[in-house]
């Protein structure tokens, strides 16, 4: 089993969310007390949300370039940014390291597009809708990506930064991501990426009429497909 490096902290609150679901993917993958092999590197997102509120996104590449290199000289043998906002540094961060990095857009767009799905509504921070970074590299894999209308886009961004990155779920707030899903629906959806680590926190499938896809766990089950497909190949004496 390969060494999975977390890269983190965008916020803690999901982060634990991807430590439990790749430990439960790979516990339920084998037989007993199998845990994932895997490191983090946690930051203090108040730095990294400062660089973003900001534009030093420069800044920011340079940080998590950083924090990759730490992931490798920890031994890790992949790098999961358990972000999507901050994939739009994901170039720079790759070229810090010599090890790969699991792309979020990518793993998602192979999910979407095996369900089926080909015109998709997206959901995530003001950055991940409204920028290319993310909706690009989706609609490279064939991807038509429609995005909330500019108000819309404010609620469920306000939401992710004032609440969920908080550990803050509330029931208007719910009810909100659900009226945005149907009128992405009614705009021709067929489908919704929850394109934010947190979103998964607050709606689950129950709250949208088309399939959805939530990022952290299909990145999570990506990870850990890759690290259960191939042996450990830079620290395999460790457990
Ligand atoms: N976790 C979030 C995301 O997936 C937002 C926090 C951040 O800005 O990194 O985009």
């Amino acid at each position: 089993m390969q060494l999975i490096g977390l890269l983190g902290g965008m916020s803690w609150q999901s982060t634990a969310e991807y430590y439990r679901v790749i430990n439960e993917l790979v516990q339920d993958r084998g037989d007993g007390l199998h845990s994932a092999r895997c490191v983090l590197y946690s930051v203090d997102f108040a730095a990294i949300e400062a660089m973003q509120s900001e534009g030093r996104w420069d800044d920011a590449a340079a940080a998590l370039g950083s924090a990759a290199v730490a992931l490798e000289a920890a031994g890790a043998d992949f790098i999961v940014l358990c972000t999507n906002t901050m994939h739009k540094v994901a170039d720079t961060i790759q070229a810090a390291t010599t090890i790969p990095l699991l792309h979020l857009a990518d793993t998602t767009a192979a999910a979407v597009t095996s369900h089926g799905v080909r015109k998709v509504g997206l959901l995530g921070t003001r950055f991940t809708m409204s920028e290319e970074f993310y909706r690009g590299r989706l609609a490279a894999h064939g991807l038509e990506v429609i995005v909330p209308s500019p108000d819309d886009q404010q609620v469920v961004n306000d939401i992710i930064y004032n609440e969920l990155c908080l550990g803050v779920t509330k029931p208007q707030s719910r009810a909100d991501y659900r009226t945005v899903i149907s009128r992405l629906v009614e705009a021709g959806a067929e489908g919704v990426i929850y394109g934010c680590t947190e979103i998964e926190l607050l709606v689950d499938e129950s709250d949208s009429p088309v399939p959805v896809f939530p990022t952290t766990r299909l990145h999570c089950e990506a990870a850990v497909n890759r690290a259960l497909s191939a042996p450990a190949l830079r620290r395999p004496e460790l457990p």
